[in-house]
Formats: C-alpha cells, structure tokens, sequence
C-alpha cells in the first residue's frame, strides 16, 4: 500500500477500504507517513467526506491504536457520557450522580479544556484535594462499591487522536463530520462502557452552529455506536446561551451543587433530569416515564446530592472548599426590557482570558476565575439591574460586555433546551 495512492483515491472521491484505512491510521501513529501526508489526506477528507463505511473503519482503527478498556471488573451495566461541549457545560456533576443514585454505574474518563469551553477534569480539580488520577484498582473498586467515579483519561487511550487531532487543529482539517464523529466515538468506545449517552450541543456556544450539522454528527455518531454493539443515544441540544447561571471551573462545581441541592436554575435541572432518565432507562431496559420518576424521585430526596457528595468524599476531595474568586465585578443593564440575545462566545472568551481556559495544552488555569449571570435569556431587567457578575482581580473594560446583552422591550420566546434525541 502507498500513502500517495490512498491521497489520490480521496482526492478523486472513490471509497478507501478498511485496510487502507488501517494502513494510515497506524502508519500515521508509527511517524511512516508524514504530518504533511496525513494533513493533505484529511483535506481530501474535508472536501469530499466519507462514507459511513469509512467512518467505521477510520473509528475501528483509532480506537485499536492504544489500550482498551475492560470494564468486565465492574458489575452491573456501565453508562457513559459524552457532550460535545459547550459554555457553562456542567450537566454531568448533576445527570451522573442522579442516574449512578439510580443504580447506573458510571466509570467514567474525562479530558481538560481546550479553547472556550471547559474541561470536567479542569472543573473537579476546583475542589480542594480531589484526586483525578486513582489508579485503575482503586476505580473499579469505586464504581462498585458507589456506582461513580470521574477520573481523568489515560494517555494511552487512542494515541492515534491525539496525534491526528493535533494535526487538525493547524491544518485547517476540524471541521469535518466524519472526522469528528470517529474521534468521539473512538474515545467513548475505548472506555469501555456499555451504553452511551451523547450530548451534541449546537448554537452560538457551540463547536457546532447550525442544527442540520449537528443532527448530521448526531446521527452519525449514534451509528458508529450501534455498528459496535453499543446502544447509544444522542440529544440534540441548545447552546444558543451560556447553560445554567454560571462559567468557570469552581463556579461550575458550585452552581451543580446548588442544582442538586434544589436551588438551581430550572432549565439547567430540567436538561440534567432528563439525561439521567436516559441514562436510567438504557442500564435498567425500563421505560423512560419509570427513569424519569425514579430520578425525580432521588433529585427531591436528596440522594442524587448525597452521590455526589459521596464521589468528591471518595476521591479525597473536601466539597466545602471550593476555589471560587471572591472579587466581583458588576456588568449593568443600560436599559429595560428583556435579555432576548447573549453573546455567549464573547463571554466564554471572556472567562478563558480571565485564566479559566487554555490557550497550549500546557498553560496553569485559574480555578477560581468565572462568570455569574444574574440574568439571563428572556427574562426582565431594569435599566441599572445587575446582569453579571465577573469574578476577578483582573481590571476589564465592563462597557466591551454591557454591549453582550441584547434588551428588548418585547418579551423573546422561551427557550427550547432539547430539540429532538436521536435513537
Ligand atoms: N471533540 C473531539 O474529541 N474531537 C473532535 O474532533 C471534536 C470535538
């Protein structure tokens, strides 16, 4: 087999087989065919896309690249879930102690943050002494014993993502479908679990802006999932505004606290029910009315907070010392109305500048920086009401982002959070 030969088919649109496939992903990982080889071929795949065929076989050949997991040591059914991020994201600090309450065992690996959104395993190193790395006897042990652990994901998972992944990233090849759906789902199928959950999130904040695109990854993904043998469920859902009231790693930690604890933001919550009933309906073959009066059930009696508290107690983490930046700064509304649009990118940019994000993967983040929205989309605000709170010692222009908050006199439609879930 040649490189040039397999760039050439893809430049002329024919379909490459499994084994060339094979052929590049490995030979790409063992450093015999070239970054500029690599980056000419993923342009090829950009322009002209893949086949689901192909799409299969590139995920096959990713997900053999290093180790799998066997998750055979941990009883019960394993659920795993993924977003594919957004601003404000802390669905799974609530969805997956809710389900693991449920009895859904939840051995799941996290990665950081790059760019605008944030990273679980960022967020979970906000809390004072959490570990993220327990060793894998001590994971297992966990997930039996409390059904939950959230570590973070080995490097010897998929290196061939890693590296095809960096190469994407200069070479103006991320946004391909195919691309992206194989380099989630190989992640999530070498981990191990089951069943899969996925979170695509589409809108301003975003990887994913239009909707039709992300049913397209939706879908596709829910297909890689199934031609591997596992059920795996997508939502398709709004990220149009920043999810919840908060931005930031601590804040994020504190603000599912709070949801769990019964005084969070209701739309934030409701997202969170019901991606856990998903999660309760797949490990227990129930229906989803059952999931959903069993989760429910354990997010007003409390047991989805005791979980929760239970996983940062088992990772030796101390969940009333959470780093969160005391100095605040006040954003102001100039006027009366309703918030019928945010800049959501913007204030995500904001916060990542703030320390809370990355620029390298290298880069110290800042745990405590963030963004608390006193308002926010569609609801009434008085000129001079506070509409956010900027945590930082950092002087910023705040006129930059009063400008971040459309007001309308009219009162904007209410937010649909969930726009359909792929099966
Ligand atoms: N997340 C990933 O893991 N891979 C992509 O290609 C895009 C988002």
């Amino acid at each position: 087999m040649n490189i040039l030969n397999i760039i050439e088919k893809k430049k002329n649109k024919e379909e490459l087989s499994n084994e060339e496939i094979k052929y590049v992903v490995d030979g790409f990982v063992s450093d015999k065919i070239k970054d500029y080889q690599m980056s000419s071929l993923l342009m090829a795949i950009v322009i002209n896309g893949m086949t689901d065929e192909e799409t299969f076989s590139l995920t096959d050949a990713m997900l053999n690249s290093g180790d799998v997991m066997n998750l055979k040591r941990i009883n019960g059914v394993k659920i795993d879930k993924h977003s594919t991020g957004g601003v404000g994201d802390k669905t799974s600090f609530v969805a997956l102690p809710l389900a693991a309450s449920a009895g859904v065992k939840i051995a799941k690996m996290s990665g950081r943050g790059l760019g605008f959104t944030g990273g679980t395993i960022d967020k979970l190193e906000s809390i004072s002494g959490f570990k993220t790395s327990i060793g894998e006897n001590n994971f297992f042990s966990q997930v039996n014993n409390i059904g939950i652990a959230l570590v973070s994901q080995s490097n010897d998972l998929v290196p061939a993502d890693k590296k095809i992944y960096a190469l994407r990233d200069v070479s103006g090849t991320t946004e391909s479908i195919p691309l992206i759906a194989s380099s989630i789902m190989s992640k999530k199928l070498a981990s191990g679990s089951d069943k899969i959950i996925l979170d695509v999130k589409v809108g301003k904040g975003a990887f994913m802006k239009k909707l039709e695109d992300a049913k397209k990854l939706a879908e596709l993904m829910v297909k890689i999932g199934k031609n591997a043998g596992k059920e795996t469920i997508a939502f398709l859902t709004n990220m149009d505004y920043p999810l919840g009231r908060t931005i930031g790693n601590g804040l994020e930690v504190e603000e599912a606290i709070k949801t769990l604890k019964g005084e969070g933001d209701t739309t934030f919550l409701d997202l969170c029910i019901e991606e856990a009933s998903y999660m309760v309906k797949l490990a227990k073959g129930i229906s989803i009315e059952e999931a959903k009066k069993i989760v429910k059930s354990n997010y007003e009696n409390g047991l989805g907070y005791k979980k929760f508290e239970e996983l940062i107690m088992a990772q030796d983490g101390n969940i009333n010392d959470i780093c969160v930046e005391s100095n605040k700064v006040e954003i102001f509304a100039q006027e009366s109305g309703y918030i019928s649009d945010i800049d959501t990118l913007k204030l995500a940019e904001l916060v990542s500048s703030l320390g809370a994000g990355r620029k390298t993967k290298d880069d110290i983040i800042n745990h405590g920086v963030g963004l608390i929205l006193n308002k926010t989309y569609g609801e009434e605000v008085k000129k001079g009401d506070i509409l956010a709170f900027v945590c930082t010692k950092d002087n910023i222009n705040i006129s930059d982002y009063e400008k971040s908050f459309i007001i309308n006199k009219i009162r904007p439609n209410k937010l649909k959070m969930i726009y359909e879930i792929i099966k």
